[in-house]
């Protein structure tokens, strides 16, 4: 036997939404994608992008792209740092924030499930404070909890619950917490919202907010995520990122990000579009007996009472997708068995998935 690293047995890695290889037969409904495609900026720079370039290294510290991002959100371009998706923007930031502390980080007991697998991977001790029980963040445990704590992870709003906090009462949060604790906002929905807190980041040197263009800005293909934070805190994201890897961006990437603010409208255009059908699937279901949370995403977190339908969400979960229909179904935690978690699609593929499933619970409830 080859032996490798006895770390690799401690590691739980995460587990991404199925990508079927037959596509074209599937409604995918779950990895909150965007279903609209990304600007018509992105087809003209593909058809004149210079191949030629494809020889050289990207620049390694992308100051323009950086200054493109930084005066969008209304900071400098030493503000913002850049990654390979939010993801690899996270992973950098739990190395660079909390690796090695010996103190415990808190993240809330239901969020992104990949903030546990990098606290692995780093042998980062959490904490895993508990939902209200409408299943949103209570602040004021991590509050509590803050003073011996190496740091403060959550998502905003959070996924896979949908719900968001408002910008105002996180501003008292970071008003009473004490300044030297790093805390990471992941962003990645929040123009489903639009109560962002990256004006912050001048306030409070503590805070790095982390977005990706792989909701809102249809572009999960090409990989890019950047977070928003003091100079001191980008400084040594990249001072991590140069100790792995100095060119995560590649070229074709590079050349996407720096143009999609051009396109600003469009983007919001189908931001909207994505809330205005949000709000309608969410009333439907509700007409239908569900629970559903009142989302500040690209999703629904829609929960399935197995008293009431007769059939649980596992296998809504499985009858749907025999309908050629995907949706995300979390096995655990405990909590989240009774929900389906699913991406806002376009107006007719909402419709026929609304059809399905009133079929599904129809025939259960006899
Ligand atoms: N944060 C949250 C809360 C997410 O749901 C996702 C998408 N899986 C990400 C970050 C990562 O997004 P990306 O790496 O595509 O930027």
């Amino acid at each position: 036997m080859i032996e490798l690293s006895p770390k690799l047995n401690t590691l739980t890695p995460y587990i991404p939404g199925e990508q079927p290889k037959n596509l074209e037969e599937f409604i995918k409904l779950n990895t909150n994608e965007n279903p609209y495609p990304p600007s018509k900026n992105v087809d003209n720079l593909l058809k004149t992008f210079e191949v030629d370039n494809l020889r050289l290294y990207p620049p390694p510290h992308l100051e323009d792209l950086r200054e493109v991002i930084g005066s969008f959100y209304g900071v400098s371009g030493e503000n913002v740092f850049v990654g390979n998706g939010s993801d690899e923007v996270l992973g950098f930031s739990f190395f660079a924030f909390f690796y090695g502390k010996k103190k415990k980080i808190l993240i809330p007991e239901i969020s992104y499930s990949f903030y546990p697998v990098f606290a692995r991977l780093f042998d980062i001790e959490f904490e895993e404070i508990p939902l209200r029980e409408d299943f949103s963040i209570d602040l004021d445990i991590f509050l509590e909890k803050s003073s011996i704590c190496g740091g403060i992870v959550f998502a905003n709003p959070n996924a896979p619950t949908s719900l968001g906090i408002d910008s105002k009462r996180l501003e008292a949060f970071l008003e009473s917490l004490d300044p030297n604790i790093p805390v990471i906002v992941d962003e990645a929905y929040m123009d489903f919202y639009g109560d962002s807190i990256v004006n912050l980041v001048k306030r409070f040197k503590n805070l790095l907010v982390v977005r990706t263009f792989s909701k809102s800005f249809a572009l999960a293909g090409i990989r890019f995520g950047f977070a928003i934070g003091d100079s001191f805190l980008i400084d040594s994201l990249f001072k991590v990122r140069d100790s792995f890897n100095s060119y995560t961006i590649n070229m074709l990437t590079y050349e996407i990000a720096k143009s999609v603010f051009e396109d600003i409208d469009y983007y919001n255009e189908i931001v909207s579009k994505i809330i205005k059908t949000r709000e309608r699937v969410k009333n439907s279901l509700k007409e239908m007996g569900l629970e559903v949370f009142d989302s500040k995403t690209n999703f629904l977190f829609i929960r399935i009472d197995k008293e009431k339908f007769n059939i649980d969400a596992e296998n809504v979960y499985l009858k749907l997708k025999e309908n050629k229909i995907l949706v995300r179904y979390f096995n655990s935690p405990e909590k989240i068995k009774d929900f389906i978690r699913v991406t806002i699609g376009k107006d007719e593929e909402m419709d026929i998935f609304l059809e399905k499933l009133g079929g599904i619970l129809g025939a259960f409830k006899g």
